[in-house]
């Protein structure tokens, strides 16, 4: 294989800012507000508090609170705000570096507190509606648990019956979304909790993409029900700062009911000669930057910032729904609760029609199983809509004349991917895909 050569010199700074520039020249241009995942975007002055926050403490490291009691200080306020926010009176938790770790550490917690507390005899389960995040498999795959995967009901939320009949003497977790990524509903938490209650298993609240937006929305006064340790089964919530928090990435939180159940997910080890070592996430050393980002923007906006970008959110969301159900062509999936969702069409290829939207600078990304577009709405989307509904339109019908032969290669893939009737073939693939991809070509 050949390698990129170790640089013999060093390059100047300014030639090294300059390629920096040009390489950066075909990633989506996402300050305009033409994408719909990935960035969530409040507009430019709370990206300003941000990313001076970020970059005053960037150099310092958040594993060690005596070196830096400042960080020390900053996370445990973000993590008391946060509990604040979810109704958790005795509420602790961490910060992590985003919502994978936060999954991975209330798993890894939950297991060890079922060691404890449950007698499972066989490999722990753990319940998980098919719409909720790939990183509860992921967490299941690593921490050596069975991730029993539950189909949901017809509005795209998870059904507590089939939850419920899914659950075995091994079952140690149940996970329910507040906002799920596919269709943008909120899972009935209410009815998983009992549940919960009633079999003595952990219930976990993954509220990484909506625990920022929904309690804002709910104190703006739109209908949200309770997701959070309101409900007495709830022991642990995941919330990502860098989504809704309006954080660059690096920043979630995970938050556990009591401090008695944190302590499953604290590490330490006292005897390496280079001291006592301690962490209470995955990660060792972090940058202090996403610590003092997360607790300027919190302070920054307060629950007042929060509820106005909400609105505006919501607004756009609601316009866009209207749009979409107006063309023929299209409809929204299920009933979204709150400023993510998901549209479909039984007479156009979203594949095709995603293409149509791309040469239209628009980035919208597409799902399967059902196949739909999906669509994150941020606040400075709410200038865009007639815009964006105009050329939808346009699309639609393009994407309509789309013929077999002439389809982009992406969109085959997709529809490939999505239809595969063997689905350990689609997951192979997918590796391989990945694997080839990160190899310098
Ligand atoms: C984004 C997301 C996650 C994972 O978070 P990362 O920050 O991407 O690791 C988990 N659950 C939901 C519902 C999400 O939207």
């Amino acid at each position: 294989m050949k390698q990129m050569q170790f640089p013999k010199k060093g390059t100047g700074r300014d030639a090294l800012m300059k390629e920096l520039d040009e390489m950066s020249v075909n990633d989506v241009d996402w300050e305009s507000g033409r994408l719909f995942s990935l960035i969530y975007n409040p507009g430019r002055d709370v990206e300003e508090v941000a990313c001076n926050a970020y970059y005053r403490f960037l150099m310092a490291n958040g594993l060690s609170p005596f070196a830096f009691p400042s960080l020390l200080t900053m996370e445990t306020e973000v993590i008391s705000m946060v509990a604040d926010l979810f109704h958790g009176d005795e509420a602790v938790g961490s910060m992590t570096t985003g919502g994978t770790e936060s999954i991975l550490m209330a798993v890894k917690s939950a297991r060890d507190w079922a060691k404890e507390n449950l007698q499972v005899t066989g490999t722990p389960e753990l319940v998980m509606p098919v719409t909720a995040h790939p990183a509860f498999n992921k967490a299941a795959h690593y921490l050596g648990l069975k991730a029993v995967v539950v189909p949901v009901d017809d509005g795209f939320r998870a059904d507590p019956k089939k939850m419920k009949d899914a659950i075995t003497d091994n079952t140690v977790f149940m996970v329910g979304t507040a906002v799920t990524y596919p269709h943008g509903v909120i899972d009935p938490m209410e009815g998983l909790s009992k549940i919960a209650l009633e079999r003595n298993i952990w219930l976990h609240t993954d509220a990484c993409l909506g625990g920022f937006m929904i309690p804002f929305l709910k104190k703006g006064g739109h209908p949200i029900p309770p997701f959070d340790f309101e409900l007495s089964g709830v022991k642990s919530i995941s919330a990502d700062i860098h989504k809704y928090g309006y954080m660059p990435k690096g920043a979630s939180t995970v938050m556990y009911r009591d401090k008695e159940l944190r302590k499953y997910q604290i590490f330490a080890y006292a005897d390496w000669p280079g001291g006592v070592y301690g962490t209470s996430s995955v990660s060792g050393a972090r940058t202090g930057g996403a610590i003092a980002a997360a607790w300027s923007v919190m302070r920054y906006l307060g629950e007042e910032g929060y509820i106005r970008l909400a609105g505006k959110a919501m607004s756009a969301t609601k316009k866009l729904i209207d749009g979409i159900n107006n063309i023929p062509d299209l409809y929204v999936l299920g009933r979204p609760d709150a400023t993510v969702f998901a549209f479909g069409s039984d007479t156009v290829n979203v594949y095709d029609l995603q293409d149509k939207m791309k040469q239209r600078n628009w980035l919208v990304e597409s799902q399967h199983l059902p196949a739909s577009i999906h669509v994150t709405v941020s606040p400075v989307h709410e200038d865009l809509v007639d815009e964006f509904l105009s050329d939808l339109r346009e699309a639609v019908q393009e994407a309509a004349q789309v013929e077999e032969g002439s389809r982009s290669e992406e969109a085959v893939i997709y529809g490939v991917m999505g239809t595969l009737p063997d689905r350990s073939q689609a997951w192979e693939l997918a590796i391989n895909y990945l694997n080839d991809l990160y190899t310098l070509k």
